[in-house]
């Protein structure tokens, strides 16, 4: 589908200042790049949260493991968390490090 290639050009028509905003602290960077584009970014790796907030168990894992055409968020259903039993996962990439303010 077109889906995957809409959000591409999206991406790339971002200027840089505001890509960096994209992956920036607000927290809605989207889900629904493929690992080679997470890539792009810098990202190497991975956090998975547990769907359910109030359990908000979650795991950092390398994403070397997943090929470059798959999407995040066909990742985010296959997995089943350890803590509570619950399935399906919300998937943000761990690259950009937050900023910690000590400028
Ligand atoms: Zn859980």
């Amino acid at each position: 589908m077109v889906v995957g290639t809409w959000l591409l050009a999206r991406l790339r028509g971002l200027p840089p200042a505001g890509r960096a905003a994209v992956i920036g602290p607000m927290d809605d960077y989207p889900t629904k790049i493929t690992f080679g584009e997470m890539r792009e970014t810098g990202a190497t790796r991975i956090i998975v949260f547990c769907k359910d907030y109030l359990c908000s168990h979650n795991v950092q894992m390398d994403a070397a493991r997943w090929p470059d055409e798959m999407r995040l968020s066909d990742l985010e259903p296959r997995f089943t968390c350890t803590v509570c039993g619950k399935r399906g996962s919300v998937i943000r990439s761990v690259d950009v490090p937050p900023k910690m303010g000590t400028g």
